[in-house]
């Protein structure tokens, strides 16, 4: 089976990376997608973010990167997915998350969302949160790799 987990990974934190492993083990194949939702006024670019994820879960045989507009259902659609994977750390997340499965539900009544809930470690890392450390130049060995680091700091000091 296979399934499509979207975000705007902005940037890719541990706390993905354990999603899309933990989800590249239940489904033949996965497909990670940056959603380009300008609304969110992102720091990186759509081919920074996608760069960023292959170079860190692009060696994953079963995962695949790929970048769209649009709604998330009919991206899944296109890839002939019938599972939407997100990650719920804290109940602000399920709020969110209720929300936005309940109208894909509406949307598309074949495609069901999996929720993964976060690991205790990472239940506390965001995107934003990644993006404020690094903004004061404070140590980001809990929340990123090194190379996405290096980035947040090379975009951070621009
Ligand atoms: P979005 O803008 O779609 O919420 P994000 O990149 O912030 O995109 O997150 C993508 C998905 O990953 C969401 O389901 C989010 O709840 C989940 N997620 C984010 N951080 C973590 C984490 N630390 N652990 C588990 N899931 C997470």
């Amino acid at each position: 089976m296979k399934a499509i987990y979207p975000g705007s990974f902005d940037p890719i934190t541990y706390g993905h990376i354990d999603i899309i492993r933990r989800a590249a083990m239940m489904y033949d194949e996965l497909v990670v997608v940056v959603l380009i939702n300008d609304a969110k006024h992102p720091l990186f670019t759509v081919e920074e973010r996608v760069e960023m994820l292959k170079e860190t879960v692009g060696s994953i045989a079963n995962v695949q990167v790929k970048a769209s507009s649009g709604l998330t259902v009919d991206f899944a659609r296109k890839e002939e997915a019938k599972v939407i994977i997100r990650g719920i750390r804290a109940v602000m997340d399920y709020e969110y998350e209720l929300q936005q499965s309940t109208i894909n539900m509406m949307l598309a009544d074949e495609i069901e969302t999996v929720f993964l809930l976060a690991r205790p470690e990472y239940s506390f890392l965001s995107s934003s949160a990644a993006k404020t450390v690094a903004s004061y130049h404070g140590d980001l060995t809990y929340f990123v790799p090194s190379n996405i680091a290096k980035r947040l700091e090379d975009k951070l000091s621009k």
